[in-house]
């Protein structure tokens, strides 16, 4: 009860407090709706105030919305945990997401995740730090999964010093980004390539601060710094830290600032170190719209290069100089002779200077007319690559003529073509001249020669006419039984009269060897018995001195020999006649051998030693030589003309042999000859040395000799009187044309030198005018022993020749065979034709007419011819094959001249015919195949012939 009691005084306590409360909630309310009245009006205004500020804020919303959706960067907010709280629409635009899709999202999952954790401390940081405001960049992916490059702004907001939220503005910097890798790759491959290049690169602004620099130019200059070091320096002050590298650092100074000042490209500026280098320098000044902004200086160390370079001027100075010295002058002209180069010394030779000549066609400037041809037949030789040497004649500017010998080469490019050629060029306009004189001097000695070798055949024939009278006098009055005392000075007489035709001899040997005309005449003889003649000879010379002559010949050496004995007799007549006059004591030996025998052909040495005075060792070369005798100290006389030797040798060298000489001084000398023989079968005919008597049957013959000298005459006469002939003297050339046109004679002598008409002429008429002796037997006398003469002779239609002074036998023998032939066709038959047939009758291979022409009935004589012909003739038909395949046709025409009587000796007159065509086919410069053809059809026959001739030989032999 209490309890509820309690409770009602509480009730009754709180229903008093309500009460009251009550009251005072009366009044309050009483006061609140009072307030409430003020309040509402308060509260209207305030709405009022409200509701035109929220317009207001409204508007500054829609402008400041518009405001962040119209900028093209991305807006965004986030909380300071890292969540997008607001983000524009340009997100859509720029990486593709809706604002829906990003605002709630963590900013971290848009970023590459190699930056995340980056980024992620460095905003952590900002908001730790408290930092107002940062910038960074960074790439994210967009949502179609690009790369995007962002920069952002980023604010932080904060409340009550507490960090609310991030307010950001991130931009796309994608193609910044770009041409910054595009610029950063341009400028690491440009860095790249200064710092590549071989070169010393610097680069300054306008305001001389270097913006680049390699690192080749810090080697350059020694510059410890590295090129990133340089940039940025000043470089006035880098200039003088390095000047103490030049040579002269006052003018690299001066010459700096001379350039700057310039601003004018500079290239390849030599520069000189103090420590011997060399180096280039290039200045380029740098221009940007026309502004100056720098330059670019290039060094380059060129030490190698100009020391090559001035060893190569060097040298080519030294070149210069020679050419120069060596007075060469050098030209270059292109394919068109348009002059390229002109060198000083030929622009000096020529009198032009370089600027006259460059350019210039030089054939048309300095070429005669006529030296044009030569200079195009060189310019083909030039395009075909060939060099050649020449002489040319030039015309010099002031019109004079220059002489030069020019060594021409094409100048070839790389592709082996000619482009142009180059001739040095050396005067020889002396020698010319020289050469001109020379020539002009050869000219006069050449007629001075001409002259010489007249008054040698004239000499020869002055002196050989009178030599002939006297000797055969002399042989006449051995005939007329001398007392003991005249025959005594018919020998002197005799002797000196054959000394005299033997100096005669040996200079008409001379000159007849000079001139190629000496013969070789082949026949069987006696060797061993020559040898015994020559040293019986000698016997009876050296008689009276303590000189004694020995022959030894070797046991091999029998029989009989083919050669010419009568020029093997000279030589050992020479070189032992040398002995005998140099040997005072002593003796002369002779020894023969054998030394060896191949292909028929004997090598016979003749070996003559004496013990006289020998001949010094620097001698022994000269006395081969023409007129060469050695001066001996003793003051030693001889006579003698000194043509011995060099005639012996020019004898043994003609035959194929060999002369040698050994010698000492005052020991005595031995001359070694080696010559060819070969063996023969045939018997030697003996000279008796007497007059023959001539053959009764001929006595009733008729002779006209034409001869003007009167002791000739007398000499001939005498013979012809002695051997009973009856003869009529004409004492010239017109006198026995006169005769011979009157009455028939069996043989004419004929001299060749006379006056009114010489032998030739007479001959010519006599054989070509209606006459009784038109076809006699013409006998040519004459005192020249030329072959020339001889064959002369023959042309114009004489029979034989007979050399003065000849001997009564050879004359008898002449005459003989000539009369002989027509005595047989007088006496036995009347018709010369059966006479023909009658000897060689058998024989239709030979020409037995010709052959009995020939030979008559001297088979022995034809033997001798049969056999020269089978034996040395034959084998020299062989050459004309040889010069046939060299197409050598005047060779080949020369000896079918020379073959061709051969044929007809042997009775081979077809063949003759056959020869005579090849000779004149070969005159007219013939084709190869024909001549070819026609040798052919001659060897076939000729080969024929050859048995038929062998078979004749026999014969004759045998007969
Ligand atoms: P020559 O007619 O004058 O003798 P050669 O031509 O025969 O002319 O000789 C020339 C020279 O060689 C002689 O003059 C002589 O001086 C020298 N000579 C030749 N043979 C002998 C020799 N047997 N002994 C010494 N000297 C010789």
């Amino acid at each position: 009860m209490e309890e509820i009691e309690k409770l009602k005084r509480q009730i009754e306590l709180e229903k008093q407090a309500h009460q009251q409360t009550e009251i005072i909630l009366e009044k309050k309310a009483l006061e609140l709706y009072e307030t409430s009245e003020q309040l509402q009006m308060l509260n209207e205004n305030l709405e009022q105030q409200v509701k035109s500020s929220v317009d207001e804020l409204k508007k500054t919303e829609k402008r400041y919305r518009h405001l962040i959706e119209s900028v093209q960067d991305i807006i965004y907010k986030i909380s300071t945990d890292g969540i997008f709280t607001y983000v524009n629409p340009v997100i859509k635009e720029r990486l593709g997401f809706s604002e829906e899709e990003i605002i709630g999202r963590h900013f971290s999952t848009l970023v590459l995740p190699s930056y995340q954790e980056a980024l992620i401390n460095f905003y952590a940081e900002m908001v730790q730090n408290k930092e107002e405001s940062t910038y960074n960049e960074f790439p994210i992916k967009a949502k179609n999964g690009n790369l995007v490059w962002i920069g952002q702004n980023v604010r932080r907001i904060e409340n009550d010093d507490e960090s609310i939220e991030l307010v950001a503005v991130a931009r796309d910097i994608t193609e910044r980004k770009k041409t910054e890798d595009t610029l950063r790759a341009t400028q690491a491959r440009f860095s790249n390539f200064i710092s590549n290049l071989q070169k010393g690169i610097l680069v300054e602004d306008e305001n001389r601060t270097i913006i680049l620099v390699n690192q080749l130019f810090c080697d350059l200059f020694a510059i410890n710094l590295s090129p990133s070091d340089l940039i940025g320096m000043n470089c006035v002050s880098l200039a003088d830290e390095i000047q103490g590298h030049f040579k002269d650092p006052e003018n690299f100074i001066s010459r700096v600032t001379e350039v700057l000042e310039k601003r004018e490209i500079v290239v390849d500026e030599r520069l000189e170190m103090v420590d011997g280098r060399i180096f280039e320098r290039d200045y380029i000044p740098i221009f940007i719209e026309g502004q100056y902004r720098g330059h670019l200086y290039n060094f380059s160390d060129v030490t190698d290069k100009h020391f090559a370079h001035e060893r190569l001027r060097k040298s080519e100075e030294k070149y210069r100089g020679i050419l120069d010295n060596m007075e060469l002058g050098l030209l270059e002209v292109d394919k068109n002779h348009k002059i390229l180069r002109a060198y000083d010394r030929f622009c000096e030779m020529l009198g032009y200077t370089n600027e006259e000549l460059v350019g210039q066609n030089a054939k048309e400037l300095f070429l005669p007319e006529d030296e044009k041809g030569k200079v195009n037949e060189k310019q083909e030789e030039r395009e075909k690559g060939e060099a050649s040497s020449y002489e040319l004649c030039l015309i010099k500017k002031d019109g004079t003529p220059i002489w030069v010998l020019i060594s021409g080469a094409p100048i070839i490019d790389e592709n082996g073509v000619t482009v142009a050629s180059m001739g040095i060029h050396y005067d020889i306009t002396e020698r010319k001249l020289l050469e001109q004189e020379l020539e002009k001097a050869k000219e006069v000695a050449e007629e001075a020669r001409q002259a010489e070798k007249q008054f040698l055949a004239n000499m020869s024939h002055e002196i050989r006419t009178p030599l002939n009278a006297i000797i055969g006098m002399t042989h006449l009055m051995f005939d007329t039984r001398p007392t003991n005392e005249q025959f005594e000075y018919l020998d002197i007489l005799k002797t000196s009269a054959d000394f005299l035709h033997s100096l005669i001899s040996d200079l008409l040997d001379m000159a007849k060897i000079e001139a190629g005309r000496i013969e070789i005449h082949k026949h069987p003889f006696d060797l061993v018995g020559l040898l015994r003649t020559i040293q019986r000879v000698f016997q009876i010379k050296l008689d009276s001195s303590p000189v004694e002559i020995n022959l030894l010949t070797d046991v091999k050496i029998t029989g009989n020999y083919l050669g010419d004995d009568l020029l093997l007799n000279q030589i050992l007549l020479n070189i032992i006649g040398n002995a005998e006059k140099f040997t005072e004591h002593g003796s002369i030996d002779v020894m023969v051998k054998l030394l060896k025998e191949e292909d028929e052909t004997c090598w016979i040495e003749f070996k003559v030693s004496d013990t006289g005075i020998g001949i010094p060792a620097d001698k022994l070369d000269l006395i081969f030589q023409k007129f060469k005798q050695v001066d001996s100290e003793q003051g030693h006389k001889h006579k003698g003309t000194g043509l011995g030797l060099a005639i012996t040798k020019q004898l043994v060298e003609l035959q194929g042999g060999s002369i040698l000489v050994k010698s000492r001084e005052g020991d005595g000398t031995t001359f070694t000859v080696t010559l060819p023989f070969q063996r023969s079968k045939n018997e030697v005919v003996k000279n008796n040395h007497v007059i023959k008597e001539a053959d009764r049957s001929l006595e009733s013959c008729k002779i006209l000799v034409a001869e003007d000298n009167a002791m000739n005459q007398k000499y001939i006469s005498s013979l012809l009187n002695k051997w009973h002939f009856t003869y009529t003297i004409a004492s010239d050339g017109k006198k026995a044309v006169d005769k011979a046109s009157k009455e028939r004679f069996d043989i004419i002598l004929m001299d060749i030198q006379m006056p009114n008409m010489d032998g030739y002429e007479a001959t010519i008429t006599i054989r070509n005018t209606k006459n009784p002796n038109q076809n006699t037997p013409i006998i040519a006398l004459t005192a020249s022993a030329m072959l020339d003469q001889k064959n002369k002779a023959f042309e114009v239609g004489m029979d034989n020749f007979v050399t003065k002074p000849f001997s009564p036998n050879h004359l008898l023998s002449v005459i003989q065979n000539y009369v002989n032939t027509k005595s047989e066709y007088a006496v036995m038959v009347p018709d010369e034709e059966n006479t023909a047939t009658k000897t060689y009758e058998n024989n239709i291979f030979l020409d037995n007419e010709r052959l009995t022409d020939l030979y008559g009935d001297d088979r022995e004589y034809a033997a001798d011819i049969f056999q020269t012909f089978l034996d040395d003739v034959l084998p020299d038909f062989q050459e004309i094959s040889n010069l046939i395949h060299q197409q050598n046709w005047e060779a080949l025409r020369k000896l079918a001249h020379k073959l061709k009587p051969t044929l007809g000796m042997v009775g081979l007159t077809e063949l003759e015919q056959s020869l005579i065509g090849i000779e004149n086919r070969a005159k007219e410069k013939p084709e190869y195949e024909s001549l070819q053809y026609m040798w052919s059809l001659f060897q076939v026959k000729l080969a024929e012939s050859v048995p038929v001739l062998r078979a004749e030989l026999d014969k004759l032999l045998a007969q």
